[in-house]
């Protein structure tokens, strides 16, 4: 086409649009029933100080905010401003809010079926608990559980893997988890008990106190990034690795049912790409941000230790013992363990290759400084 003929077609193609437009009357756009003005609460059950994680909730309400043109809006509260922190999926359920950031293991006492959603002990890597949730059927196996609680639920960020927590002593065998009274909940502390330790559920206010006067003699609480806000060196030297009970924790939006099913398809497709957009988020802004924090704690006197290997292989063995014993008498807990055992098993074939070589050999170019 020569440059002529290209204005030639231009302008005719032009004229013939515009000429269709004013001989036919526009059917009224159809944006205006597929998104209605809408305005939903959601109750965080993470403090504001807390910034990663309940950062979340705002990267999500800001996606759904720009996608929709501000017609579908979410406010985000604090825990205690409309429910408190271990309310959130209550309240879900109940529909006095349209929903919820918060952690599925924080229910594990209605049923434990609820963990796998977050994290259970040597369970997976953030990457493998994507993979299950999104490619692995997780994300359907999960809503088929939480339909019995009339929620909705969509993966909403991610710690990654955490660390094992704040020590006033050594940990050096098994032996010396004994009697060992630790700050840490749900599915870790039940298999820490099997082992003769005694775990304590404490608020996050009150761990330093607790720790700082030996009412207990150690906490779990994430990684370096918010383990230094809350200042536990100061009190317990010895910063263990890996929390095994965590190898990821994975957070979730806990949506009514009933509303989830009446949003119009595309806000649900909203929804579901700014739920995934806040899963991103957040485990980048530990990535980015943990090893600045480890410098800060390392420089304040705290001690690295990793768990011996007959330390990590007796909790191991402890919670396999767990796991078949919630198995036997509970069969959505079954259904949910043998999928993420499927998973875990395939997944660590694989990682164990590319992923895994490439990464031990960076680890020692790191150690050599050459990075
Ligand atoms: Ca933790």
């Amino acid at each position: 086409m020569t440059t002529i003929d290209r204005r030639r077609f231009l302008r005719t193609t032009a004229a013939g649009s515009f000429g269709t437009v004013a001989a036919t009357t526009l059917a009224a756009p159809a944006i205006a029933q597929s998104a209605p003005e809408l305005k939903w609460r959601l109750t965080s059950s993470f403090p504001k100080s807390l910034d990663t994680i309940h950062g979340a909730s705002d990267v999500f309400a800001k996606a759904v905010a720009e996608m929709t043109d501000n017609r579908f809006q979410i406010q985000v509260f604090a825990p205690g401003e409309l429910v408190p922190a271990l309310q959130a999926a209550d309240a879900v359920t109940a529909g006095t809010v349209e929903m919820a950031h918060t952690a599925s293991y924080y229910y594990w006492g209605k049923d434990p079926t609820f963990a796998f959603a977050t994290a259970v002990p040597f369970g997976l890597n953030a990457r493998m608990q994507n993979a299950w949730m999104y490619e692995g059927g997780g994300i359907d196996l999960m809503n088929a559980f939480y339909a019995k609680y009339n929620i909705f639920g969509l993966p909403g960020g991610n710690t990654g893997a955490q660390m094992g927590g704040w020590y006033r002593k050594e940990i050096n065998s098994p032996a010396d988890l004994k009697g060992l009274k630790m700050r840490i909940g749900g599915f870790g502390g039940a298999v820490l008990q099997k082992l003769g330790a005694v775990p304590q559920q404490i608020g996050g206010g009150d761990i330093y106190p607790a720790l700082e006067k030996g009412t207990i003699d150690a906490t779990e609480w994430v990684g370096p990034y918010d383990d230094e806000k809350l200042g536990f060196h100061k009190v317990a030297k010895y910063y263990y690795y890996p929390g095994w009970w965590e190898g990821q924790a994975m957070l979730h939006f806990f949506i009514n049912k009933p509303k989830w099913e009446t949003l119009p398809k595309t806000y649900q497709a909203v929804v579901k790409a700014a739920a995934q957009t806040a899963n991103t988020i957040m485990l980048a802004r530990y990535d980015a941000q943990n090893a600045a924090a480890l410098r800060r704690l390392a420089n304040a006197g705290a001690q690295l230790m990793p768990f011996s290997e007959p330390v990590l292989d007796a909790c191991f063995k402890a919670s396999n013992e767990v796991y078949d014993e919630i198995s036997a008498k509970n069969a959505d807990f079954k259904k949910v363990y043998e999928a993420m055992k499927a998973q875990r098993g395939d997944n660590y074939l694989w990682f164990q290759l590319a992923e895994y070589t490439s990464d031990t050999f960076m680890m020692i170019q790191q150690r050599k400084n050459a990075l």
